[in-house]
């Protein structure tokens, strides 16, 4: 996957930060904001390991760094006890997210491979139908393999049932009916979301769950309302 190295000096150990590579391609252009806040350009997702924190944030262009991450970033280089001379990954793990760890990354993740897909997708429905034709003459007819690396959230089937109970067969989010019931026991059928995902520290809770119908729950991660 693609990286960037960050070497630490004593002053950004002082500081409890650091900063990112000048002139690379491996930050999206439109995630480079200028000096002030009103200046901010297009957030990106940033995952510190080890301290499991998450920011959403653009990238300082004068000062190079992660604008909005300076707690995440001291408390990571805390975490992992950095000293002068250390390294620091920064590596993309999706479209707009990325990953700044001690160690290299070489796992690809389910998300880094999906959103990796669907900008595959994106470049094949702008070419030309012509070229599509040609490219599905020639592409295989059974697809090829990759495995990745996933971590699972445990959550409690409490939860999910309460949430479900509360819902009373009804989408929380636009009030319709659940569009079908389950072969399984014959219920209606919706699907628990969480408001702040778990992958973002959100609690398993039955205040931070939704029910919602399968529409709803798509467009909360893939629309415009996402
Ligand atoms: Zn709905
Ligand atoms: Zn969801």
């Amino acid at each position: 996957m693609k990286y960037a190295e960050v070497l630490l000096s004593q002053g950004n150990i002082n500081q409890g930060h650091f900063y990112l590579p000048r002139g690379t391609d491996l930050f999206p252009a439109d995630a480079l904001g200028g000096k002030n806040k009103s200046e901010m350009a297009i957030l990106l997702k940033v995952v510190f390991t080890g301290t499991g924190e998450v920011v959403h944030t653009d990238i300082d262009r004068e000062k190079s760094l992660f604008r909005l991450a300076r707690g995440q970033s001291r408390r990571f280089i805390e975490k992992h006890r950095l000293t002068a001379g250390d390294k620091i990954y920064i590596t993309k793990t999706g479209d707009r997210q990325f990953s700044v760890s001690n160690k290299i990354i070489t796992e690809p993740t389910l998300n880094s491979v999906l959103d990796e897909f669907n900008s595959e997708v994106i470049r094949a429905l702008n070419e030309s139908p012509e070229n599509r034709k040609l490219q599905l003459d020639k592409a295989p007819k059974k697809p090829d393999k990759k495995t990745v690396e996933i971590t699972s959230y445990i959550r409690s089937p409490y939860v999910v049932a309460e949430v479900l109970d509360r819902a009373n067969g009804t989408c929380e989010r636009c009030k319709s009916s659940a569009p079908f019931k389950r072969k399984s026991d014959g219920s209606p059928y919706l699907e628990v979301h969480h408001r702040v995902p778990l992958s973002e520290n959100g609690d398993d809770t039955v205040e931070n769950a939704l029910a919602l119908c399968p529409n709803c729950h798509r467009e909360l991660h893939f629309g415009f309302n996402a």
